[in-house]
């Protein structure tokens, strides 16, 4: 870049200005490599291109504007241009390729790289020195709202049928009709479940080679009329975004949309972020969180959790690794009997969650104390829905009269965690992990993630794991700030 005289006004931009100091703590350059592979070698771009458009998404995360507002407010704000390494007479690229570098030069593989990027940088900067990770989950709403079933049927039939004729309009009278429901038609969802899967595979016969946008359609269309949980509202739940999911925040507010699952150090530096949808189990998440925090590079002889996260894997998996858990043991989570496949803990609600996405309506103990070992959890289920269930055959025995999920109680398989959850030591350290629920709220309430921007797991992980990139960047300017001495 020609540097120009109107540069002379960057002066005016005050000392202490936050992007003076975010430009002073991390260094943007590590994206060139990150993304070079996806550009072309023969097709030309201005060098700088990859650290422009990274940094006009970080001050999108930061400051929270869309695409066109953000190129609009960085094409008149001085201090954006500054930190865009641009002249003040300088244009800006288009909006659209704001969203092409997310998806496709980020997309699922680089942007992984970037939050270990920045928490690398923390530890040569001797930022993060803790061996303490926190653990915790918060979730986003989905971008768009949920469907009842012959919604999400229909919606997915029209989507398939739109793409198709756009890119082949000469296909449109070979493909099967929508076809017309009356008022109140009792077989209507039966109805578009057969004109979707009928429609999908006229579709793949006469498109064998399909790809992009057809691929897709095709690949949702297939999701929902495979999905056993359809038309019992348990399973996808929008055509739109088929990835969301309903989840549970307490017994009684549920929400729509996407979980991040999220580690990060005593210096509140975010290692891992994991993207799932809205009903997933936040224990067996473990393992992949501390894989990822441990890839950054930092040491981990210590993890702070909440009791989803005692599930006797992830105790074992501490174990074996060297690590304290300090995680309050949950005798559902941690059960010593065998677990049915598919049925799941949920702790926010404190219940269990079946195959069929129905949730447990009471929870009783059976056993006396004195037996100790033959003591169970019982969970009762509705056994009216449990009659109409797709999913009863091998899960409701014929003729009976409850539905019930049991868990054992073994309580001396965890002796020695229980006497650790006694010491001070475990009650002076949990004493620590509400600053992850903090964090969790800095996201929200400054960062745009209590409502996705984008639709499907995809893009709301690149959201996710940019905004931590953003909130880590911030809390690096903190900390070193922290570091210097009082003048
Ligand atoms: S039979 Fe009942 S408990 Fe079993 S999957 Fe169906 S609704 Fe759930």
């Amino acid at each position: 870049m020609t540097v120009s005289f109107h540069t002379e006004l960057y002066k005016l931009i005050p000392e202490d200005h936050q992007l003076r100091k975010i430009h002073e703590v991390i260094d943007f350059s590590f994206i060139h490599e990150l993304v070079c592979s996806s550009y072309c070698e023969y097709y030309r771009r201005p060098a700088n291109e990859p650290e422009l458009l990274f940094r006009l998404l970080f001050l999108q995360i930061l400051y929270n504007p869309s695409d066109e507002r953000m190129i609009q407010e960085a094409q008149v704000n001085l201090a954006y241009k500054w930190f865009l390494g641009l002249n003040p007479e300088d244009p800006l690229p288009d909006p659209s390729q704001l969203s092409r570098f997310r998806n496709h030069r980020l997309g699922a593989g680089a942007v992984d790289e970037v939050l270990k990027a920045v928490v690398r940088q923390c530890i040569e900067k001797g930022l993060v020195k803790s061996k303490t990770i926190i653990m915790d989950s918060t979730h986003t709403l989905a971008a768009s709202q949920k469907q009842k079933p012959l919604e999400v049927l229909r919606d997915a039939a029209k989507r398939l049928f739109r793409v198709v004729v756009k890119k082949h309009p000469k296909l449109e009278k070979k493909l099967p009709r929508l076809p017309e429901l009356k008022k109140d038609q009792e077989d209507a969802e039966k109805v578009m479940l057969h004109y979707l899967a009928e429609l999908g595979q006229t579709v793949e016969t006469l498109l064998p080679d399909h790809e992009g946008s057809i691929s897709e359609k095709i690949r949702i269309a297939k999701a929902i009329v495979e999905d056993e949980r359809l038309l019992a509202q348990k399973g996808i739940l929008s055509a739109i975004d088929p990835d969301a999911r309903f989840g549970w925040k307490s017994s009684t507010k549920s929400f729509f949309g996407y979980k991040e699952h999220i580690a990060m150090t005593e210096e509140e530096m975010i290692t891992a972020v994991i993207v799932t949808g809205g009903s997933s189990d936040d224990g067996k998440q473990f393992k992949e969180l501390l894989n990822q925090s441990l890839a950054t590079g930092i040491e981990v002889d210590e993890i702070i959790a909440d009791t989803a996260y005692s599930g006797k894997d992830n105790l074992a998996e501490m174990k074996s690794k060297g690590i304290r858990p300090v995680v309050p043991l949950n005798p559902v989570v941690h059960n010593g009997g065998l677990r049915q496949e598919g049925f799941e803990y949920n702790k926010d609600a404190d219940f269990v969650i079946c195959p069929a996405g129905e949730h447990s309506t009471r929870k009783a103990v059976q056993g006396s104390k004195k037996s100790g070992e033959s003591r169970s959890l019982v969970f009762y289920f509705d056994t009216e829905k449990c009659k109409t269930c797709p999913l009863r055959e091998g899960c409701l025995k014929p003729g009976a009269k409850s539905k019930t999920y049991s868990i054992r109680i073994v309580a001396e398989h965890f002796k020695e965690q229980i006497e650790f959850e006694n010491s001070n030591t475990f009650k002076e350290r949990i004493r620590r992990r509400p600053i992850i629920e903090h964090k969790n709220a800095e996201l929200k309430r400054f960062h745009g993630m209590t409502k996705a921007k984008y639709r499907g797991l995809f893009r709301m992980r690149i959201q996710a794991i940019l905004t931590a990139f953003v909130v880590n960047v911030k809390r690096m300017v903190k900390l070193k700030e922290q570091m210097q001495p009082a003048s």
